[in-house]
This record gives C-alpha cells, structure tokens and sequence, in this order.
C-alpha cells in the first residue's frame, strides 16, 4: 500500500536559500526536458527512462545541473513525463487540453528525492530533523510517526505560496507485512462500533462516547479579521498580496488543525475496535438538499472517511460504510420508523417503548447495518438495550489533542 505523511518544515534562512536555488535548477532540468521532449530526435527520448540517460550530457553543458542531487535530477525528468500522462488520461477523458507548458518560478516550488539523497533521523517526540544531500539538515514537526514497517520511497520538500515549508513522505508498506483484520466471525457487539457523524460537528458512537469538534471559533475570528483587511486593500498591491498569503495562512492553519483532530480521532478508533461502521456520505450528500455550509461539512467527513480507511489497513480493522437512509428515524430495538424533528435529542418509540439518546440510537443502528453488510447477523441474544450504555462519556477535544488518544 502505498500512501504519504506531511509534516511542516522549518529550515534555516540560509539552508531555505539553498532549497530555493536547488528547486530553481529543478525548475529549469524541467523546462528543459519539455523542451528537449518537442525539439530533439525522439530515439533518444519519450520515456522518463531514456530521457535519464541525457543527464550526463546535460551535466557537461550545464554545471548548474551538477549541483544538485543526481537522483532528484532523474526525478524531475520523470515528473515531466508523469504530467505529460496527466494530460493524455484527460485527454481520453474527453476533456479539452493544451500542452504542457514551460514553468515560471511561481510555478515550480518543490523537488523530490527519490531512493536515495535524504535521511530521517533523529526523531524524538514531536521533532525531528531530515536531511538532504547537498543540502543539509531540516528541523520538522514529527506530528505523525511513521510506521515502522513503513519504507520511505521518496521525501518532496514544497515551498506554498504562504511561504511556509512542508515536506512530505511517500511511504511503502508490504501489504504482507501490514497486521491481519480480525476474522469476520469473531466480530460482536463489544468490539465493534457504529459512528454517527453529527451534524451539530461531533461523533457518537455506539458504545456511549461522544467526541467533541474542535472550537476554532478564533480561529476563524481571525480569518474574518485578516479578510476584512484584504478588503481594504488595493487589488495588486504589494500590501495586498502581503494580505492574501496572511489570509491563505489562517485558512492554512484552520485546515491542518482539523485534519491533525481527525487523525487522533480515526487512528483511537481503528485501535480501539476490530470493526468501525460510519454512513456511507456519497448516499447521503444525494439526500440532502445541499448548501454551503452543508457542503462543507460533507467535505470535513469525507476526509475523515477517507483517514478512517486508510488506517484500516494500517492497524487490521474492518471499516465499512453503510446505508444513511433513515438511521436517526429508525428504532434500534424494534426497527419501527418515526420522525422526528432536529431538536428532539431523545429517542422514544412508540411502538417497543425502547428510549434513548438520539444520536446512540443512530449509531446503534449504524452498527446494526455494519454486521449485516459484513454479512452477519445481529446476534439474536444481544437485545439492543443490553449493549447500549446507560451513560454517555463526552470527550473533549482538548483531551484527544493532549493525550493524542480517547480511550482511557
Ligand atoms: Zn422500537
């Protein structure tokens, strides 16, 4: 399986001059494969692997090109190919598309090294320092360990348009060695859970924990502060692109601090339990009528889906989506369907008289769903009231930040 880690970089004002010298000669390496790509005799090139042999040639024309990390240089001629299969898959796609074009400087803003040319070390805690041949050595934010059956393939190092570093990991694992998913018939209501995405921001799971969302209420003061400010600015200024990244770098900030959450959140999950069950939201963004808000709602889950299923593979758990429709009007007990308005925060069914909270309801049936699509059965001596809590533990999210787990 293959998939990559992303950690802010803080290079020293000297060693960020030296990434932005090398990422300009990328930049022209670059330039002058499309270049050489659309003038010089294809015998010689039209794959990333012949094209590399022309490096040495480059190399004598050119010593710029000698400076830099050799494997990085190949790299960069393989990326121009990989955007040029980019523009072929669009292409059958039916969509309308031009050349490639040269790059700008504004337009080329990171490198990669590939196999060789960089090294992690010393990872203690939250730091760690990576280090690039010719370059040097780059303190970063270790926020996420990467496994350590992970192998690191490449590291690309990103300049953003905030100005602020990043760099990031393409991680291998052997999928023999990644651990095994419980099997399927050892599953039972007390290592399994059903996760109800609320839309008040914030999960409920079938075994009584609630999560809270993050309060970026600041946060987002902030933004509206710093585009207030934009908005006085001249368009094109030079205070206003000043703006613009302050503005970019809140929005930044917001983004990273609610995937950082969900990574807590999802890694405490899939380690938690054997089998994690959330609704299936490309069903239920096609129920909704959607606006704005909605919409962006949607995305947040959907990067947290998206998290969840990756680490099932990761830590050997199921995860499965199931059918939205109805989890919150359903009874858990008895199946029978009632309405019931947004504010109604209890469940009360008229028909089996099972009571309980309306989100544990939604996630118990979210649950319920998860074994059938798993192909079992709820187990028959396992009344629904019997698995329910009869008390709900909220989490804070300060809680999941600091002790990076909910279980305890
Ligand atoms: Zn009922």
């Amino acid at each position: 399986m293959e998939y990559s880690h992303r950690y802010p970089a803080y290079p020293t004002q000297e060693v960020a001059g030296e990434l932005e010298r090398h990422i300009d000669i990328h930049r022209q390496a670059y330039n002058y494969t499309r270049y050489e790509y659309e003038n010089v005799d294809a015998d010689n090139i039209g794959s990333a692997y012949k094209h590399h042999y022309r490096l040495p040639d480059w190399k004598d024309q050119f010593p710029a090109f000698s400076e830099v990390n050799s494997k990085a240089l190949q790299r960069t001629v393989t990326r121009f190919y990989q955007n040029l299969d980019g523009l072929s898959e669009q292409k059958q796609n039916g969509r309308k598309v031009g050349k490639l074009r040269w790059k700008s400087p504004r337009e080329f803003q990171s490198m990669t090294f590939s196999q060789s040319g960089f090294e992690l070390k010393n990872t203690s805690g939250r730091r760690a320092t990576l280090w690039l041949s010719k370059i040097g050595d780059i303190p970063i934010r270790y926020h996420r360990v990467i496994p350590d059956n992970a192998d690191i393939k490449e590291v690309t190092i990103k300049k953003e348009t905030t100005g602020e570093w990043f760099v990031s990991f393409g991680l291998e694992t052997d999928d023999a060695s990644l651990p095994e998913k419980p099997d399927v018939d050892s599953l039972d209501a007390s290592n399994s859970v059903g996760v109800d995405l609320g839309i008040l921001n914030y999960i409920h799971t079938s075994d009584g924990h609630t999560v809270d969302w993050l309060d970026l209420e600041d946060e987002y003061e902030r933004l509206r502060r710093e585009q207030r400010k934009l908005s006085r600015k001249e368009k094109g200024s030079n205070n206003y692109e000043q703006q613009r990244k302050q503005v970019a770098k809140v929005k930044r900030h917001i983004r990273r601090k609610v995937l950082d959450y969900q990574h807590k959140i999802t890694t405490w999950l899939v380690r938690e339990y054997d089998a994690v069950f959330v609704e299936d939201l490309n069903v239920k963004g096609m129920l909704k009528d959607s606006h704005n808000a909605r919409n962006k709602q949607d995305a947040a889950w959907r990067q947290f889906i998206t998290l969840l299923e990756y680490k099932a593979d990761l830590y050997g758990c199921h995860v499965k989506q199931v059918e939205p429709e109805g989890t919150t009007k359903e009874c858990a007990s008895c199946g029978v369907e009632t309405a019931k308005p947004i504010w109604v925060r209890e469940h009360s069914c008229p028909a089996c008289g099972f009571e309980c909270d309306r989100d544990a309801n939604a996630a118990m049936n979210v649950l319920q769903r998860g074994f059938s699509e798993l192909g079992l059965g709820w187990p028959e001596d396992t009344p629904v009231e019997t698995v329910l809590p009869t008390d709900t533990t909220t989490v804070s999210a300060k809680r999941v930040i600091e002790a990076g787990s909910l279980g305890a």
